[in-house]
């Protein structure tokens, strides 16, 4: 038997902690990016009640403003309570029933992690495959359809784990369709980043997360369902497994009723107000060229400093920078120096890439020159003090 650990505290001291002043970091990792100063602002503002009228009124304009950046007029378009991984709970928790099949890729991290949720959901799962770093190919997802029949396919747009742009969106719906599939799109990190078109690409469902590109803190994540996926939902025989994030009764909340279903996250709903805000003065398309833009600096910086990008130009994430370490150097200790020495965050490579990437954002507000400039020279830095000559 283990002995219970003694607490030295007694209970009657208050704890002696100081004020919390984190350090000023520049966040160039897989997310969170940083925050615009406006969105910390509104994240400062009076909390109201989340059925006062004047939260109401807000409630329809980040429905407006999301539909704005998921270019879509799917009535259906909410922020989840909650990270990005609730309202991709959410989709696959709500579309893929007891029973069902839902086809997933395996090409990424999130893609075991749709297989998760669609097990956890009671469903079967089919895979597609192809390796960490490609995107799929529509010729194998064809090929998966034929043989598994999938009744929902699950795809990631842009890969955070592999810095991997899916192309070809509109060619992968158009099978998933041919066959009576609902598709599910993971828009984590592209939205208000790249190009995505939910409409024009006939995506079903798509879910996203706040603290990547739209560089708002998490807590309140996008999801947009179009008509025929939110039938689906609405005619299931049973209900979801989960209570929270059960969209039939979310629709009484967000729909128009607007009776207490959970107390939204008052705060992160503004944050995501302004943040969202931020993208239309911009222009989404603007934001898209912009992150093009700056991404490729820096793209092209990391090339200058004798480094190679994981994936080839045609399907390179601008938002997620996925870059080979050299032979020699250890990643971890460029990760700690520039941490350390810069306050500068970027992140190590995940599952089949461990210790061969590290991964480099350029979301949002952290998709600027500045910091652009400040994360090549911290690095070729961090480079030479583990004896790489660039
Ligand atoms: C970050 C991320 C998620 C999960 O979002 P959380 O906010 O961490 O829960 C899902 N998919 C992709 C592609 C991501 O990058």
């Amino acid at each position: 038997m283990s002995e219970t650990p003694q607490i030295d505290t007694p209970v009657e001291r208050a704890p002696d902690v100081g004020e919390l002043t984190p350090p000023d970091r520049t966040l160039m990792g897989p997310g969170p990016s940083d925050v615009h100063p406006r969105v910390l602002r509104a994240m400062s503002t009076p909390l109201v009640g989340h059925l006062d009228p004047s939260f109401v009124e807000i409630m329809d304009e980040v429905q407006e403003l999301l539909r704005y950046a998921f270019r879509t007029d799917n009535r259906w378009t909410i922020p989840v309570s909650g990270t990005g991984s609730a309202s991709m709970e959410a989709a696959i928790g709500n579309l893929v029933e007891p029973g069902e099949t839902m086809l997933v890729p395996t090409n990424g991290y999130f893609g075991g992690r749709m297989k998760s949720m669609a097990e956890r959901a009671g469903g079967e799962v089919a895979e597609v495959d192809a390796p960490w770093g490609e995107p799929l190919d529509p010729v194998d997802v064809e090929r998966a359809f034929d043989e598994h029949q999938p009744d929902v396919f699950g795809f990631v747009h842009a890969e955070t784990s592999t810095g991997v742009l899916q192309p070809n969106v509109p060619e992968l719906t158009d099978i998933a369709h041919a066959h009576d599939a609902l598709v599910i799109a993971d828009t984590v990190t592209s939205l208000g980043g790249v190009e995505l078109r939910v409409d024009e690409w006939d995506v079903d469902v798509a879910y996203s997360g706040p603290q990547k590109c739209l560089s708002c803190p998490p807590g309140a994540s996008p999801l947009t369902l179009n008509d025929r996926a939110m039938d689906k939902v609405l005619d299931r025989k049973k209900e979801p497994r989960s209570w929270y994030l059960d969209l039939s009764l979310l629709e009484g909340y967000w729909g128009d009723d607007r009776s207490y279903h959970h107390t939204a996250p008052i705060t992160n709903v503004y944050a995501l107000r302004e943040a969202l805000r931020l993208v239309a003065e911009e222009g989404i398309e603007a934001r898209w060229d912009r992150h093009r833009s700056i991404a490729g600096d820096l793209k092209e910086g990391l090339q200058n400093l004798g480094l190679e990008m994981n994936a080839p130009d045609e399907y390179w994430l601008p938002s997620l920078n996925a870059v080979r370490v050299p032979d020699g150097v250890d990643d971890g200790a460029v990760i700690e120096y520039l941490l350390d020495e810069y306050d500068l965050e970027i992140a190590a490579g995940l599952g089949d890439l461990a210790g061969d990437v590290w991964r480099i954002g350029c979301m949002g507000h952290s998709a600027r020159p500045k910091n652009v400039e400040f994360l090549l020279a911290a690095l070729e830095d961090a480079l030479a003090e583990q004896g790489y000559d660039a």
